[in-house]
């Protein structure tokens, strides 16, 4: 595969890792995870988004558009199963109130990307954070960037959810300085409840993961209802313990991606819980009886 498909490439970033980052967001992901606060990402293709309160009804977009797509005039203005991603509507609107998430880049249009900010890398123990969406869904592309950020030089954090397999990720883990693994509980039928997949793969994963002495560090999202009763946080503890987990952060809820399930047209649901503050994951923490590591709470 030549190109990726990416969704942001943002800079001057200070989480996500040591230092200060730049984050190439990959699109596309494995997982369905009812919270998911970047449903953007879920899709592998590109898409088109529209901000509603940016939009001057000028009519534009009905005009350019090649496939019949748009009718103002119509409730549901945009019949999206018509629309081929050209982007013609996107260039015309003077608004802004039309976005493309997602673009194919090549190893090389990232890596002149990513090199901008080399100085700050070095600076400040920076360097380049992998997210997504899930990366190692675009394997053969991650591979290639990985190997490219590494000749380099440059310090490489990877966000994943897991779900790939080990014979797999060992491909690449040599070029992964540290890897943000997401851990969304052990009981297997709550896991599949909430994010669509067996975890069966993600647990042996991370297993091995720390057998070969990768620097990891799990992430825990915490999501009200769906992960945080005595029994989950239990089964996380001991299970964190055995493998031999260093560092944990403890990720609080939050609402951030309802505002975008409207503007691209996800079918994901409001969960319609309250943000979670940082005193309800200070008590969360204080549950953690058996895991004897290091836990950080929010968390980068
Ligand atoms: S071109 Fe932009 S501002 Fe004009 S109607 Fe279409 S979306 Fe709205
Ligand atoms: S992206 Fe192209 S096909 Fe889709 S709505 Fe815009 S102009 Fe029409």
């Amino acid at each position: 595969m030549n190109k990726g498909v990416i969704f942001n490439i943002q800079r001057y970033s200070i989480n996500d890792g040591p230092g200060i980052r730049t984050i190439v967001f990959f699109k596309g992901c494995s997982m369905r995870c009812a919270w998911c606060e970047n449903p953007e990402s879920i899709a592998f293709k590109p898409q088109i988004a529209f901000h509603k309160k940016k939009c001057i009804d000028c009519g534009s977009c009905q005009e350019v558009c090649p496939k019949g797509v748009v009718d103002i005039e119509r409730k549901n203005r945009f019949d999206w199963g018509k629309c081929d991603n050209c982007g013609t509507c996107v260039d015309d609107c003077s608004a802004e109130a039309l976005e493309m998430i997602g673009r194919e880049m090549t190893v090389d249009e990232i890596m002149d990307e990513v090199k901008k900010d080399e100085a700050f890398y070095k600076k400040s123990g920076g360097g380049v954070t992998i997210s997504g969406g899930e990366a190692t869904s675009q394997f053969e592309f991650l591979e290639n960037l990985l190997k490219s950020l590494k000749a380099e030089g440059y310090h490489v954090v990877i966000e994943t959810n897991g779900l790939i397999e080990w014979n797999k990720l060992k491909k690449i883990a040599p070029n992964v300085d540290i890897f943000y693994f997401d851990i969304k509980g052990i009981d297997a039928d709550h896991h599949r409840q909430n994010t669509n997949v067996d975890n069966a793969v993600i647990l042996k994963t991370a297993d091995k993961l720390l057998k070969n002495n990768y620097h990891v560090v799990f992430r825990i999202p915490i999501i009200p209802g769906m992960n945080d009763s005595p029994e989950d946080i239990s089964a996380l503890d001991k299970f964190l313990e055995t493998i031999g987990t260093k560092e944990i952060h403890l990720l609080p809820f939050h609402r951030f991606g309802e505002d975008k399930i409207e503007i691209i047209q996800s079918k994901q649901k409001s969960l319609e819980i309250p943000s979670m503050n940082r005193t309800e994951l200070e008590d969360i923490k204080k549950k953690f009886q058996y895991f004897n590591g290091i836990i950080v709470v929010g968390g980068e």
